[in-house]
């Protein structure tokens, strides 16, 4: 009796054995299928391998990060369609002096292989630099003019943005990105970028929750947004997407500022206080992380493994018209 008992013990086991081992062969072979990889070295499925990161909005935008997204898949999607870029940059007074490290750095970073037209706004247009740009990349000098306080320089883009997609870009581009002068181009900053209206996260906020968000906190401000409301911090470094959305974007902005310039009130940021308030009521479809928005003075973090483009150091006394 004992000595059959124990025979069935040893046939239990070794069923529960074989079908441990069949488990663990099934599964290896699936996982192996799941990380295959095509020929060009790709990754097929599972391709975001990002955990320390968050890659979504609440709203299900995509935030991109370095390896939540296929670069040559992506390129495969969007060149064949002839995009034009338009991009607007201000160098006005002596911010003129960035003018040829942005270029010259974009020229080998910033939407490489696309139709790229830089509108560069100034008020000293023999100061542009004469920059070697490649095939289908072109640039127009605007004349704009001077002002002895930075804050109507930065803060009067959003009108002469507006103005000028209406009288050209509106003709000629797809896509627009507006950008600061004071930077440079590091890495790759491609198509992954394009979106209906896109924002991107200031580096200095990323990691903080919005109670800390330096959002313009007075009620009478038209950029005012409450303590209890806000997503994230956005930049206004930068702003990107469909030529039409940034329009009406820059518009609304424009607007709000006026009517808090007539009431004699100056938001917290200026134009990135509007601008982060429009954002709040019109959430952007496309996030970019600071990657696409660093500072040169800010050590690099651990999440952020490819710095884009980076704001240089610069002596503000040197260079602003105030301080
Ligand atoms: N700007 C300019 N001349 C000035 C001040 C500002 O052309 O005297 C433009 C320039 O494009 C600059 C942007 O406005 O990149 C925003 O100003 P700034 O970079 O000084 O602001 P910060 O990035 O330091 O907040
Ligand atoms: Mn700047």
């Amino acid at each position: 009796m004992r000595f059959s008992s124990n025979i069935k013990l040893y046939v239990l086991l070794l069923i529960v054995g074989i079908f441990l081992l069949l488990g663990y062969v099934y599964f290896s072979f699936f996982t192996e299928r799941l990380n295959r990889t095509t020929q060009s070295g790709r990754t097929l499925f599972c391709f975001s391998r990002r955990t320390d990161v968050v890659a979504v909005t609440p709203w299900l935008a995509p935030i991109i990060w370095e390896g939540t997204y296929d670069p040559v898949l992506v390129d495969n999607i969007y060149k064949p369609m002839n995009l034009t870029i338009a991009t607007t940059v201000f160098a006005v007074g002596k911010y003129v002096s960035f003018l040829r490290d942005f270029l010259e750095t974009a020229e080998k970073h910033f939407m490489v292989g696309f139709n790229v037209r830089y509108y560069v706004f100034t008020d000293r247009p023999h100061d542009v630099p004469s920059v070697n740009l490649t095939q289908g990349r072109h640039i127009s000098v605007i004349q704009v003019p001077g002002s002895n306080r930075w804050q109507e320089i930065s803060a009067r883009r959003m009108e002469i943005i507006q103005t000028t997609i209406e009288s050209q870009i509106s003709r000629v581009a797809d896509y627009i990105f507006c950008l600061d002068v004071d930077s440079k181009f590091h890495a790759r900053w491609g198509a992954e970028s394009l979106g209906r209206l896109v924002a991107v996260i200031h580096p200095g906020y990323y990691e903080q929750t919005r109670d800390h968000f330096p959002y313009e906190r007075h009620p009478a401000s038209m950029a005012y947004i409450p303590m209890d409301e806000g997503d994230y911090y956005y930049g206004g470094a930068m702003i990107g997407g469909f030529v039409e959305d940034v329009y009406t974007l820059t518009k609304i902005c424009r607007n709000r500022f006026e009517v808090d310039a007539e009431n004699s009130i100056e938001a917290a940021w200026q134009e990135e206080s509007h601008l982060n308030r429009y954002l709040l009521y019109n959430k952007p479809s496309k996030v970019l992380s600071p990657e696409y928005l660093w500072q040169d003075f800010k050590a690099k973090t651990k999440e952020v493994k490819v710095i884009r483009f980076s704001g240089v150091i610069k002596n503000y006394a040197e260079v602003r018209p105030n301080v």
